[in-house]
């Protein structure tokens, strides 16, 4: 069994991706994580991530890998566990960037494919169901408002103890929202057989119902 989550950032894929990888005892695969780890490899190194022909040397050259620890993802660039690194609203521009470029999307998604190889996932970001997992049984777009992301991800940054101002989150989220559904290659969109979940004022619990009634044929 294979299930892609797809939506904008901050709509709860990750959260929700989880729970159902709990609750069916599968694997799941943070494909946000492998591009953030390119964008921090990016700041790292000074490259210009709108310079697609500077990002596409650099892909060359970076190591990335996946690894399961206690039953966790682990991303790490270069030999390094990069886990801990990659949630800042620099790396996520940086991420978004790096994410427009062919060579990047083609090296990490063949990656993504190695993984779900032979085993149930489940699997969120952008392309999954039209690009990454085009045959995957069961294929979900995972939504909500702008202000609505904005809104939990400014708290969810707040609990972790970092600076976030919701004004700027928003502006962040509806930068991000553009970039990514408007590059040429693989962008962020429904998949047609995908079932559209507005989470806008509902509970984790409601999504996940949702989904589990979708896959299970209640
Ligand atoms: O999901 P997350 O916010 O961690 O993803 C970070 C960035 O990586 C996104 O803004 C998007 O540009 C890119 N991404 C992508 N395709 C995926 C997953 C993430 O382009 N499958």
């Amino acid at each position: 069994m294979r299930i892609a989550i797809d939506g904008p950032s901050g709509a709860g894929k990750s959260t929700i991706a989880k729970m159902l990888a709990r609750h069916y005892d599968i694997l799941y695969l943070d494909t946000g994580a492998m591009y953030r780890a390119i964008g921090l490899s990016a700041v790292r190194n000074h490259v210009d991530v709108y310079d697609f022909s500077a990002v596409s040397d650099l892909i060359k050259k970076v190591d990335v890998q996946v690894k399961y620890e206690n039953g966790a993802q682990a991303v790490y660039l270069d030999g390094e566990n990069v886990n801990g690194l990659i949630r800042t609203e620099e790396v996520s521009m940086a991420a978004s960037a790096v994410s427009a470029v062919p060579e990047v999307r083609i090296k990490l998604v063949e990656l993504q494919r190695e993984v779900a190889r032979g085993q149930s996932v489940v699997l969120d970001g952008r392309d999954i169901g039209t690009y990454v997992l085009p045959d995957a049984e069961f294929k979900f777009f995972l939504t909500a408002t702008a202000e609505e992301r904005a809104r939990r991800r400014t708290l969810e940054l707040q609990g972790r103890g970092l600076p976030a101002d919701y004004e700027t989150v928003l502006k962040q989220i509806i930068e991000r929202d553009h970039a990514d559904s408007t590059r040429a290659f693989a962008p962020l969109k429904q998949a047609e057989d995908a079932l559209l979940v507005d989470s806008t004022g509902l509970e984790i619990d409601e999504v996940l119902r949702i989904m589990t009634n979708a896959i299970d044929g209640e």
